[in-house]
């Protein structure tokens, strides 16, 4: 090559490779562009390589010539990266950005379950009037669930309840909340004031009015001179406090093992306020069984039945659901569908 030549390719190189550095669009176009410039096989490398063939003077001059092209093309790759690196993170920081306008979107909240909603509030009512929560085991034995609540081995009760034993003998799942009636007698002395929530089992075929798991509420009250007429307040002031104040009782005889005596507790139709409608029919809708506690049983748990009495109540939470919000059918509780459930949001 000669010097001349030499010279000519250089400035070409400068020339050539501000222009390809200015246009690159990309940090990739870029990376490219000085390649060409720059790299292996391109023209000024080429020139650098022949510098050893020229004459000393040539060689000087060619080399400064050289260094200042490649100084020139090394300045203006550095400015033009850092220009499209800028660029880069403009255009990333445009496409996270959030666009305040847009509308938004409503979280779906879950709600409480109907029949949650429904206990939190028989408990509340009843502990507003004194009485606490009681908790016995959903696994019973004989003992708690019948006998000590005078259902000894012969009697009906037991084949009117179909119970589901455990594979453990004399256990069973409770057949109803009752059973924490005795524990909780065993466990303190009167004065008592007790509710307890819970879930109870039975072998049922399971339709719209019988569920094989389902809720009770179980009440007790035990202490000096508890009279009928204290249980008939009692559950008077429950029914108005859930239904409405306008809501009476009636009490009609039934019989329960562990009560004597024993009374089907109905309350005046909140829907109606007692003329008959299809809620209730005519006009009184069941609610609970109650009664006062059976001496018996009193002493099965060592309490004087002498110089105590107590009454008991206990209710289907289901029922009680049922009645409240005006479903028909128990199976709506355990079935689990959303559009079911989702209209008890806010349901209080
Ligand atoms: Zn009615």
């Amino acid at each position: 090559m000669e010097p001349g030549e030499a010279l000519r390719v250089l400035e070409a190189a400068r020339a050539g490779g501000l222009e390809a550095i200015a246009a690159a669009g990309t940090l990739e176009e870029l990376e490219a562009a000085k390649v060409a410039v720059l790299g292996r096989k391109a023209p000024f490398t080429e020139v650098q390589r022949s510098l050893g063939s020229f004459g000393e003077d040539d060689r000087r001059r060619i080399g400064r010539v050289a260094n200042e092209v490649r100084g020139a093309l090394q300045a203006a790759l550095e400015e033009r990266r850092a220009e499209l690196a800028r660029i880069e993170e403009e255009r990333l920081l445009r496409a996270d950005a959030v666009d305040v306008t847009l509308p938004g979107r409503r979280p779906r909240s879950g709600s409480l379950h109907p029949l949650t909603i429904v206990e939190r509030d028989i408990v509340e009512i009843f502990t507003r009037m004194g009485y606490r929560v009681a908790e016995g085991p959903e696994v019973e034995d004989d003992w708690h669930n019948f006998e000590a609540l005078n259902i000894p081995p012969d009697h009906p009760a037991r084949t009117m309840k179909d119970s589901l034993y455990i594979d453990v003998d004399g256990l069973l799942l409770r057949t109803e909340t009752s059973a924490v009636q005795i524990r909780t007698l065993e466990s303190q002395p009167p004065p008592v004031y007790v509710v307890a929530p819970g879930r109870t089992y039975r072998r049922e075929a399971v339709d719209a009015t019988h569920l094989s798991v389902f809720h009770q509420v179980e009440g007790l009250a035990v202490d000096e001179g508890l009279s009928f007429a204290d249980m008939k307040g009692t559950l008077e002031a429950f029914a108005r406090a859930m239904f409405g104040e306008r809501r009476r009782v009636r009490l009609n005889p039934d019989y329960f093992p562990f009560v004597e005596p024993g009374a089907q507790v109905a309350v005046s139709c909140f829907v109606c306020d007692g003329a008959g409608c299809a809620t209730c029919g005519n006009g009184w809708i069941e609610l609970l069984g109650a009664g006062m506690v059976h001496p018996r049983v009193l002493e099965n748990c060592g309490v004087d039945s002498e110089r105590y009495t107590g009454f008991a109540f206990g209710m289907g939470i289901e029922r009680v659901a049922m009645v409240r919000y005006g479903v028909s059918d128990m199976r709506l509780f355990v079935e689990g569908d959303v559009r079911f459930l989702e209209q008890f949001q806010g349901a209080a």
